[in-house]
């Protein structure tokens, strides 16, 4: 295909479509798209090689590709091509929503004050949202290295790691699909899983380390369940059998929780529930890379744009802090009761078949999880309650 030479006259930035003057004499239309290899933004001026025309709106030609007249040289060896600027009014108007966090995870039983937020320009249109649906969570501390006294847990207690268990048979749990006992992670009280998920008793999840990495959503692997705990189980004797996991303590560790209070979902969270809301602002902003506007609102400058996710999160570190979550005498947050997931790899929220998408309950990692996580989910439909869980290492 031979080209047709000539100037790019004009480019808008809201609809992205441009006029180009080829030499000739003929002025053809272009849209954004058409463009390849260029390596600037600033485009006006520019010699272009037209590749092309189709008949475009109301017959006017429209250039199927063009490039730019004198090729990049190769030492500019990768073009990337120029973020799309976007229309920041449009952009607000088309996304009401900032986020759907509040759906995503268990809903706090009584009522809380929003988030105290101070106002910040660009995500001003959302502040109320934002603030008033932070999910409501729990920091749980786990001891990092084993406690001087030796704690022995109630069926009342919040604990981890050990080999004891309040259970409703009297039963060890074993794997599902290599018959070892399974490890102890973490056992929640009534009365602390009571603010989220009233009546359902206490929560236990022991794990297979064995088979966990490389089945880590499979529900044999795992005995993730609501317990009543009438009946008080004791595990395999230390040095019985090995365990693939260097993270389990033998003796039970307290775990104390903290809060509650409301956390605003991170740049992270959003970017990785992009995928299954795009509708929301948030997803718009952080699940696609660079981002640029134009008619940014007063008192935001352009260059908040860049690394806008890290600039969000600074936002929220301005906000009122939950409880540290590193704390003397060893204490950190082992554990997340409420709010949303902590994703390493991706968002994988399970469903329950026939009520949709399962909502977020609990980050558990106490050591046994590497970098990673055992996210717990239930069911929205209360009647229902069925667990699930996705293990992250
Ligand atoms: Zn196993
Ligand atoms: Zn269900």
């Amino acid at each position: 295909m031979t080209g047709r030479p000539g100037t790019i006259l004009s480019l808008d930035p809201h609809d992205a479509l441009g006029w180009i003057q080829l030499d000739d004499g003929e002025r053809v239309r272009f849209g954004g798209t058409a463009l390849e290899g260029f390596a600037t933004e600033d485009l006006i001026g520019i010699r272009v090689v037209v590749l092309g025309t189709i008949a475009g709106y109301q017959g006017v030609p429209k250039a199927v590709r063009v490039t730019p007249l004198v090729p990049v040289p190769p030492t500019a060896a990768k073009v990337y091509p120029a973020t799309p600027r976007r229309h920041w009014p449009t952009f607000v108007r088309e996304h009401p929503r900032w986020s759907d966090a509040a759906a995503a995870s268990v809903p706090f039983v009584h009522s809380l004050p929003p988030l105290a937020l101070p106002r910040h320009p660009l995500f001003s249109a959302w502040h109320d949202e934002i603030c008033a649906t932070a999910p409501v969570s729990r920091a749980l501390g786990v001891p990092t290295v084993r406690a001087e006294e030796r704690f022995v847990p109630t069926a009342e207690d919040c604990f981890a790691h050990g080999r004891l268990a309040f259970l409703d048979e009297a039963r060890w749990p074993t794997c599902g699909l290599c018959a070892r006992p399974l490890e102890m992670c973490v056992q929640l009280s009534s009365a602390v899983l009571a603010d989220w998920i009233p009546g359902a008793g206490g929560l236990v999840a022991l794990f297979c380390f064995h088979c966990g990495i490389k089945n880590p959503s499979d529900p044999r692997v795992g005995h993730v369940r609501f317990v009543r705990g009438s009946m008080r189980v004791e595990g395999p004797a230390e040095g019985t059998w090995k365990s693939a996991s260097s993270g389990w303590l033998a003796d039970t560790q307290r775990v104390t929780p903290f809060g509650p209070g409301r956390l605003a979902p991170s740049e992270s969270w959003h970017g990785a529930r992009a995928a299954k809301a795009p509708w929301t602002a948030a997803s718009g902003l952080f699940g696609v890379g660079d981002v640029a506007f134009d008619e940014l609102p007063p008192g935001a400058t352009e260059d908040l744009l860049d690394d806008l996710g890290a600039k969000f999160d600074d936002w929220l570190e301005s906000g009122p802090r939950q409880p540290a979550s590193d704390r003397p005498g060893g204490l950190r947050a082992g554990a997340w009761l409420g709010g949303v997931p902590c994703w390493v790899q991706g968002d994988r929220t399970p469903s329950c078949g026939g009520h949709g998408e399962m909502q977020h309950l609990l980050d558990y990692d106490g050591g046994q999880f590497l970098d990673g996580a055992l996210h717990v989910f239930v069911c929205p439909d209360r009647a229902c309650n069925a667990l699930a869980f996705v293990a992250e290492f």
